[in-house]
């Protein structure tokens, strides 16, 4: 790892790729439009972004369709498209210390996690879906001796993903991952808040022989750019990961234009259950802590509702607030920070009303609370705990991105499931307990997509992501991940 120092140095330095790509080639967008890419680190404009729109949109769709089309890489030999997937993650993990330095400075993250958890897990998941091309056969249906039911599986043909700002690459190579792996043509719309390690990408892709047309990036406005692929007549599927709100949208976009297919990940308000049979209630706080803060909680799956056993309560709240004061914010190009800025002054502006609200419903505010680093010119806000929180207020029901933790009292197994499920939100849920019988007890009664168990972000790309209720519709990762990707068709012969 570099130092801090270096790390100014090497970001004084980068050049910024700012165009859309399509077809291949770096583009202004027709209108000509920018919109400034500001870095949460200081303030500083990094540089200004095309800013597309339906006509680009329309461009980009044309490229992705006609290289579809052509069979260059939708009918390319599984074994030479699986080659081409290994070498774009082979280079992809060549500019390591580059893309993370992207993301580092245009979203605020530290840069340890930048490399460890952004860019690596992109380079893994590419991988994982290239290995994954030349192993997956398809089905001939058990029919009479006069017929062969053959059931293939075949790309859908232009995949939209639209993602947000919190791990900018990663929710969209969890898409492009399993959609190139099926044979299509993707377009990426980046977050307007953190463009450019996508724009970036977007050339190492070519660079790594990823054919031109079969990997585009529309950087732009959601209303603008995200709603024009949501309403294309010639999108296949988009792929969304985002706010709940948005994501509804997105059914509206495919009922209003060609029923695309629509998958969505959506919000979270992840309850973390400590029952008092937990044996080791320092490595609960630690992950109870890590489950909260971590990306400065702009975290899907941030366990922003702690409840914990009445008896256990007082004690186990000083360990959690032990944490917090380990984790306050720093600069993120410096390799020690545990904790970045928020995305923008937007988001922070927010999670601070948030804290207000709290304040004014009656919780307790116990640790944190605070903007801090101002001389920075940045977006920084202390790890935040409420005590003595209801499950019916605004803090624990809405989801707020930020790193402010809500502390909530209960008795016994009952109230705590019945706690944990009042949410509209089903993305996770966490447990702590000794008990085995417990566990796969109350997990089965958990409403939520992953159940973590002793632990608050386990899972990796073998197992299946998304929500129940309204954080979503589908999954990412895992291999049920790739058949969103492709429609099945079935080819039935008559034998004679
Ligand atoms: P967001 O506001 O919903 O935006 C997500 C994406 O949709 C962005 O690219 C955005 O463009 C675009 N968009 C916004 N409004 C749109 C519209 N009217 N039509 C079409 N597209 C539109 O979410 P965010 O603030 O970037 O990210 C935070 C949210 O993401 C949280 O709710 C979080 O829970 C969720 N998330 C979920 C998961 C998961 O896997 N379940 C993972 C990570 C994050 P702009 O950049 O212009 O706004
Ligand atoms: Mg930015």
């Amino acid at each position: 790892m570099a130092t801090a120092e270096q790390y100014r140095n090497q970001a004084s330095s980068l050049s910024y790729r700012n165009q859309a790509f399509i077809g291949g080639k770096y583009v202004p967008a027709a209108s000509g439009e920018t919109f400034d890419c500001v870095s949460p680190i200081d303030g500083a404009v990094l540089t200004s972004v095309a800013s597309c729109d339906k006509e680009d949109v329309d461009a980009a769709v044309k490229a992705a369709r006609a290289a579809f089309e052509s069979g260059v890489w939708s009918e390319m030999d599984p074994r030479d498209r699986k080659q081409a997937l290994l070498r774009f993650a082979a280079a992809i993990a060549d500019h390591r210390e580059e893309l993370a330095l992207l993301e580092t400075l245009d979203m605020g993250k530290p840069i340890t996690f930048a490399q460890s958890v952004d860019i690596d897990g992109v380079v893994s998941t590419v991988q994982w879906y290239a290995e994954a091309i030349d192993k997956i056969y398809d089905e001939i249906a058990p029919t009479g001796r006069d017929a062969i039911g053959m059931i293939t599986r075949e790309p859908l043909g232009v995949v939209a993903t639209v993602v947000p700002w919190n791990f900018p690459l990663l929710m969209g190579a969890w898409k492009f991952g399993p959609a190139l792996a099926a044979g299509n043509s993707i377009i990426m719309k980046p977050a307007e808040q953190s463009p450019l390690s996508a724009l970036r990408l977007a050339e190492i892709a070519a660079e790594a022989g990823i054919p031109d047309g079969v990997f585009n990036v529309v950087p732009g406005f959601g209303e603008k750019a995200g709603q024009a692929l949501g309403l294309h007549m010639d999108v296949d599927m988009v792929a969304f990961t985002g706010s709940t709100e948005v994501g509804k949208y997105f059914l509206k976009y495919a009922a209003d234009s060609n029923m695309k297919h629509i998958s969505l990940e959506c919000g979270g308000k992840t309850p973390n259950i400590v029952f008092n049979d937990c044996k080791d209630l320092d490595a609960a706080a630690m992950g109870s802590g890590m489950g909260v803060f971590f990306n400065t909680g702009q975290v899907c799956v941030a366990s922003t509702r702690l409840l914990v056993q009445e008896d256990i309560h007082d004690e186990f709240v000083e360990k959690v607030k032990k944490v917090a004061e380990t984790m306050q914010p720093g600069d993120p190009l410096d390799p020690a920070t545990l904790m970045g800025s928020m995305v923008d002054v937007d988001q922070m502006e927010r999670v601070k009303s948030y804290i207000e609200i709290g304040e004014k419903e009656g919780a307790s505010l116990v640790q944190g609370g605070k903007q801090v680093r101002q001389n920075t010119g940045g977006a920084y806000v202390e790890p935040t705990i409420f005590d003595k929180v209801d499950n019916s207020m605004r803090i624990a029901q809405e989801e707020i991105f930020g790193p402010v933790l809500s502390t909530i009292t209960f008795r016994d197994e009952e109230e705590a499931v019945r706690i944990a499920n009042d949410t509209i939100y089903g993305l996770q849920a966490c447990l702590w307990t000794d008990d085995l019988n417990r566990a796969h007890k109350v997990a089965r009664r958990l409403k939520a997509g992953t159940v973590n168990v002793n632990d608050t972000d386990g899972g990796d790309i073998t197992v299946p992501f998304g929500g129940y209720k309204q954080s979503g519709i589908g999954r990412d990762k895992s291999l049920h991940a790739y058949d969103k990707y492709t429609q099945l068709k079935t080819t039935y012969i008559k034998l004679s």
